[in-house]
């Protein structure tokens, strides 16, 4: 382990890794402090799928500015580290399966088609059975979008680990415990019972980004919400499409993977704090929706059943930028469910505030004073 580093970032999921590559890559000294291993939580257990189209919030620049960031970066971090994060391009469809969606989905076609890059259009129900003759055929229609992408998003997170690693950056296992300021400027970083000296510390421990309260004096307000994803035997030929719909109460992704799996994704669970224990209910509610798209899923048995944390919000945005009061310390957490799509985004915003105190990346009102303010 390094002495001292030019920055110190505690975490190793997709938002830590993807800051640290970033560094490296600009020619920073990085060390990133990770209890556990890299990509051992929601960063490793996300369905993987990048779609900046299918939500219209604060971050909706900032989704696809790192969607496209994602095409430009996917093949180089995949070959700097030699990890293949299974990418697939596929299309999309957001199914009606209810009469009264149609006015709302077809809505949809007119906005997602004017998104640059991407195209949409609407298909009547036969459509989409001629694409894809195991779709119930009780639905409504629904929207194309082409294209999207869905990836490992375990081998993505280890990916951009192990490329940060080759242009320079340690990885250090063990449990962050505190920093060390000098006249409030962050000077280093406890781990166990030695010691990191930098410059700089980021704070990227995912759903844990409330024990850096204790270490700030101000509040973090972050909390995990537990999600739940169900993996089942494949399709033969496999289902080539990401397919979207809202039933029994919820959403629910259903997509066949490079594993050659069908992932049932995702439950929302507040309130259940730091438990993940893979539950009974969860999985009859996403066997329950996954078979109301895919009716030939009854007979299919059971591959893998996850639970993994998003780091959650009280408003739903994620917090970036710099501490308040703390010079030297920054923080990058709260992404919810979409923390590996805007992994590239977060790296090159965080790199830029702490190696030049600024960015172009429209991350301003993201900041954790807003939390103070209020
Ligand atoms: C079911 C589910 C499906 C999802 N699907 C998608 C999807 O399809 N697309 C998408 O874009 N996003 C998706 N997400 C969201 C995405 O997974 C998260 O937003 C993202 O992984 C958060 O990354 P992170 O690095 O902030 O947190 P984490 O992955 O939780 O990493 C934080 C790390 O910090 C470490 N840590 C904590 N405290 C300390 C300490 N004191 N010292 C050292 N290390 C510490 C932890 O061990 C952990 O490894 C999904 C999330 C869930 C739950």
């Amino acid at each position: 382990m390094r002495s001292h580093s030019d920055v110190v970032i505690i975490g190793g999921g997709i938002i830590g890794s993807s800051i640290a590559y970033r560094l490296a890559s600009e020619g920073s000294s990085v060390s990133v402090v990770e209890r556990d291993s890299i990509g051992n939580h929601a960063s490793g257990f996300a369905l993987g799928l990048l779609n900046p189209t299918n939500e219209t919030g604060n971050t909706e620049s900032l989704n696809h500015r790192s969607f496209e960031m994602h095409k430009e970066l996917l093949d180089v971090v995949q070959e700097e580290s030699g990890v293949d994060a299974q990418v697939l391009t596929i299309p999309h469809i957001e199914l009606a399966l209810e009469e009264s969606e149609i006015p709302d989905l077809k809505a949809e076609v007119d906005r997602i088609g004017g998104l640059p890059g991407f195209k949409a259009r609407w298909l009547e129900p036969n459509e989409i059975r001629k694409m894809e003759p195991r779709i119930s055929d009780d639905i409504h229609g629904g929207v194309l979008v082409e294209d999207v992408i869905m990836l490992d998003s375990y081998n993505l997170t280890l990916a951009t680990a192990q490329a940060a690693e080759t242009r320079g950056a340690e990885f250090v296992p063990g449990e962050a415990t505190g920093i060390i300021y000098k006249n409030e400027r962050a000077i280093g970083v406890n781990v166990g019972d030695s010691t990191i000296s930098c410059d700089a510390v980021v704070l990227a421990l995912g759903p844990w980004s409330g024990t850096a309260s204790l270490w700030l004096d101000i509040d973090v307000p972050i909390v995990p919400q537990k999600g739940e994803i169900v993996r089942v035997e494949g399709l033969d030929p496999p289902l080539g499409l990401h397919i979207h719909g809202y039933t029994h109460g919820s959403s629910c992704s259903v997509v066949q993977k490079t594993d050659g799996a069908i992932w049932l994704a995702a439950t929302v669970q507040d309130g259940t704090g730091f438990d993940v224990a893979p539950s009974t209910q969860a999985m009859e509610s996403l066997s329950q929706r996954g078979m109301r798209m895919l009716p030939d899923l009854e007979s299919h048995q059971l591959v893998l059943h996850t639970a993994c944390m998003r780091p959650v919000t009280p408003d739903g945005d994620p917090i970036l930028g710099k501490v308040p009061g703390r010079d030297g310390v920054f923080i990058a957490t709260g992404t919810g469910g979409k923390g590996i799509l805007l992994g590239p985004i977060v790296g090159r915003a965080m790199a830029d505030l702490i190696t030049t105190g600024e960015t172009d990346l429209e991350i301003a009102k993201f900041g954790l004073e807003r939390f103070s303010e209020s």
